[in-house]
């Protein structure tokens, strides 16, 4: 693991084979909703040592987003 990633944790930033593909949050905040008929791959990974989340829950979505 990258040094600074275990000083201060990962750098996420969303992946996702489709780059057309946006990821938004609904009304609700509850849900995230994926504008594309398609269903892409989708993944988080670390700028810094490019480590993998390719299941992320929402929170870890959210995080980045903010
Ligand atoms: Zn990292």
């Amino acid at each position: 693991m990258n040094i600074f990633c275990r000083l201060f944790g990962h750098t996420w930033t969303h992946r996702t084979e489709n780059q057309k593909v946006s990821w938004n949050a609904g009304k609700d905040q509850a849900q995230l909703h994926i504008t594309s008929d398609a269903q892409p791959r989708f993944w988080l990974e670390c700028q810094r040592c490019s480590e993998r989340n390719e299941a992320p829950t929402r929170d870890q979505v959210r995080r980045i987003n903010n």
